[in-house]
């Protein structure tokens, strides 16, 4: 969907066309516009990934006033154009340019997927990024989702969420056992394995079947987005820090074709943007989480804790299973893995010094 500003070139060369002639190539290069559509695996609304600081709402915004209007980008909620969990496929096809949403919705397709979402007691935020931006991350996906004619980078990112909501106490791995869960990704085949029955629902659907009993617990994403859906209203429990998502990076998926497409300073407006709301949009969920747990505590009497140390120790030796077992049967899985794995070693050691040294010897 290209249009030439013709009537720019036209009205701003005038008299002085003889003297820029051989401006005029580049002039016209220059001011060549798009129109994109973008698609969202989030409802129309939705805070944090449809609407507010860093989301895709205001990514196209921004990418809109820094090009000057060269490139405008539709955005379409879950529904709108598409269902929830067809935006990889719409892109691929090239129906739509771009769809923001999660790479871990993608693990069907290319189980290496996974690791550019979160990976389950891997990266916080901080570590997550410079995996991504300085230790081959973005390179890596890139090389992953190459077969399928696309690209991607990230544009967003909830920071640690929570581990979701229960209608009864856990208090054991034995608790476990049959309990109906709504949770994506890798998690949930690491809940399946230890005896939960997994159901992936989109996050409209998850309080009606949360309500009536049709699942026993669900994680989505924090205290913010928790509340908004009414997930405390249907379950009292709320186990806080979350093994499974430590840091979930929203994606920002292209058509490789249509990306070739753009000029370079388009292409740079692009990864500007996706990378100014990675970190406003991280930025934002601290205030509105922060605010919104106080909330929930204090007016609504949730009962949030941790998981017991047992039961994470379970989660802990699974997730290492699964990983070893998606490693052992696709190479680019391995090959993601251990660039994951070695980057986090290192970072885990600077990071004992540094951060985290900061949290529990420092800071009080
Ligand atoms: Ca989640």
């Amino acid at each position: 969907m290209e249009s030439k500003r013709r009537s720019f070139v036209a009205g701003s060369l005038g008299a002085g066309a003889a003297t820029t002639a051989l401006a005029f190539p580049s002039i016209v290069r220059a001011q060549t516009s798009f129109n994109w559509k973008m698609t969202s695996a989030y409802a129309k609304g939705s805070p944090f990934y449809m609407d507010g600081p860093g989301s895709a709402t205001d990514l196209a915004k921004r990418i809109e006033a820094m090009s000057n209007g060269r490139l405008k980008i539709q955005v379409f909620g879950a529904g709108e154009l598409i269902p929830a969990f067809e935006g990889f496929d719409a892109v691929r096809a090239g129906t739509v340019e771009m769809n923001h949403a999660n790479s871990y919705f993608w693990t069907g397709k290319t189980f290496a997927a996974q690791y550019f979402t979160a990976v389950p007691f891997g990266l916080n935020f901080q570590g997550m990024n410079g995996w991504l931006y300085d230790g081959g991350g973005i390179d890596l996906w890139n090389e992953v989702y190459a077969p399928f004619g696309m690209v991607a980078m990230p544009c967003g990112n909830t920071g640690v969420q929570m581990t979701g909501w229960f209608k009864k106490e856990i208090n054991s791995v034995a608790d476990l056992k049959g309990l109906k869960m709504r949770i994506p990704g890798l998690a949930g085949k690491v809940y399946a394995n230890l005896g939960v029955d997994v159901k992936v629902l989109p996050g409209g659907e998850i309080f009606p079947a949360l309500e009536r009993g049709v699942i026993d617990a669900a994680e989505f994403v924090g205290p913010y987005q928790d509340r908004r859906l009414g997930l405390h209203k249907a379950a009292r429990y709320y186990y806080t820090t979350g093994w499974h998502e430590p840091a979930t990076v929203s994606e920002l998926l292209i058509n490789k074709a249509a990306w070739q497409k753009l000029p370079k300073d388009l292409q740079a407006i692009v990864e500007n943007a996706a990378a100014a709301c990675n970190v406003i949009s991280e930025g934002w969920c601290q205030k509105a989480n922060a605010d919104a747990m106080e909330d929930l505590i204090k007016n609504h009497k949730v009962i949030a804790r941790p998981l017991p140390d047992s039961v994470i120790e379970a989660l802990r030796k699974e997730t290492e299973k699964v990983l070893a077992e998606a490693s052992a049967k696709d190479p680019l899985t391995r090959k993601v893995h251990e660039s994951y794995t070695a980057f986090k070693a290192k970072y885990d050691r600077w990071s004992e010094v540094s951060e985290e040294a900061y949290h529990t010897k420092v800071r009080g």
